[in-house]
């Protein structure tokens, strides 16, 4: 795919020479796995004629979700931000919720939506996640709950924040959107607070198209999730619960299954393109890419790139010359959620309180990761980044 080699300035399509891929290189490319599997699975769905609503493709994926995760239920849902939704319902979270601003604004909007203030607590700089001490700050006699997120697949600080609200007599849940198959202290992501919620969007490290789901050790819970995911029926005619259309569909859940058995080589991949692009960055002044912790296992689909006030060019800068070659990096999460204008409105000033938040959503950068990545590529992904491209 690399079209050129760049050397110096002038062979930068920046400044008028051709790019340096021929086709664009996208962050968040869809992993999609066994291609005959897929459509095998395809037709028994047709041969079911048994397209949505709870059908046997959904049942299959959620138990084998369930196991790989080591939890006792596992909910199928349309999307990640409908199964967030319906679990801040079915924990019955009102008033105000703490969640980070460096998030993806889903987050957020999941509790807007349904008339929740969420209330944008500051982060660790070094881990990017939810700082504890931020989160008991923002604690008000209005506060309900806490939704803690595990931003690029790396886990939370979950004790630290259980302990905050258990304290506090608050909830505690997960947006897990990032985290499938991450572990934290040895454990499986999943299992930790009242419930977790993924996403399978196309641009997650394992997909269902779209698609998400929550999962739980609490029964009850459970319950509630599913009879919220279908309108509150208990049965034909029989409706027990307020609820909306939160299923997932038969061809999503074939995909599911399909990219499960996969899902641990594009890891592999993930990871070996990680390390390779941390050794090719190495020693750049002013630039640098998030290790993750050693002890903790995560997907490594995030290349999260941090360039400083040193590095001789300024952020967006650099994404402008990265994306003149075809390299579509991207400014995840800027400018955060407390600056996209639901929340600007609602808290002109909630800066102030975020200033670790504002200074990494200046600073980041987010690298293609995937099966098409290359050390080819990461080499001229270097040698943009190191040209001085003032
Ligand atoms: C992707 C994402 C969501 C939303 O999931 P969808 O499946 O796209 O609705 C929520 N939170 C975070 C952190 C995400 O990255």
């Amino acid at each position: 795919m690399p079209t050129k080699t760049i050397r110096s300035k002038a062979d930068l399509a920046i400044n008028g020479a051709s790019p340096a891929f021929a086709e664009l290189l996208h962050v968040g490319r869809p992993n999609i796995g066994n291609r005959e599997e897929f459509l095998r699975r395809v037709n028994q769905v047709f041969d079911n004629q048994w397209l949505t609503n709870n059908g046997p493709m959904v049942q299959e994926f959620e138990r084998h979700i369930a196991d790989r995760l080591g939890v006792k239920h596992c909910i199928a849902m349309c999307n990640g931000t409908i199964a967030l939704e319906i679990a801040i319902r079915a924990l019955g979270l009102q008033g105000e919720v703490i969640v980070p601003s460096w998030t993806f604004v889903a987050t957020a909007h999941a509790l807007y939506w349904q008339g929740i203030t969420p209330v944008f607590a500051d982060i660790d700089p070094v881990t990017h996640n939810l700082d504890p001490s931020a989160v008991r700050r923002m604690i008000t006699p209005r506060t309900s709950g806490i939704i803690g997120v595990h931003l690029w697949g790396r886990a939370a600080p979950i004790d630290e924040l259980q302990a905050i609200a258990d304290e506090h007599k608050l909830k505690l849940m997960f947006d897990a959107a990032h985290a499938f198959g991450s572990t934290y202290k040895g454990q499986t992501i999943g299992r930790f607070g009242a419930c977790e919620v993924f996403s399978f969007h196309a641009t997650k490290s394992f997909n269902t198209f779209e698609g998400g789901a929550v999962v739980t050790n609490d029964d009850t819970l459970a319950e509630t999730m599913r009879l919220m995911r279908n309108f509150g029926f208990a049965g034909f005619d029989n409706v027990i619960h307020p609820g909306t259309n939160g299923k997932m569909i038969e061809i999503c859940a074939a995909m599911g299954l399909t990219n499960l058995d996969s899902h641990d080589e594009v890891v592999a991949i993930n990871k070996r393109n990680h390390a390779a692009y941390t050794t090719a960055l190495a020693n750049i002044p002013g630039i640098s890419v998030l290790p993750y912790g050693s002890t903790e296992d995560n997907s490594h689909h995030y290349v999260i790139l941090e360039v400083q006030k040193g590095f001789a060019a300024t952020r967006d800068q650099l994404v402008a010359a990265l994306q003149a070659e075809n390299v579509m990096a991207r400014k995840y999460f800027w400018p955060g959620a407390h600056k996209m204008k639901p929340y600007r409105d609602l808290y002109p000033n909630s800066g102030l309180l975020l200033p670790n938040t504002e200074q990494l959503a200046e600073r980041v950068i987010v690298l293609p990761n995937g099966a098409n990545v290359t050390d080819e590529i990461i080499d001229i992904i270097r040698s943009v980044i190191t040209i001085n491209i003032h």
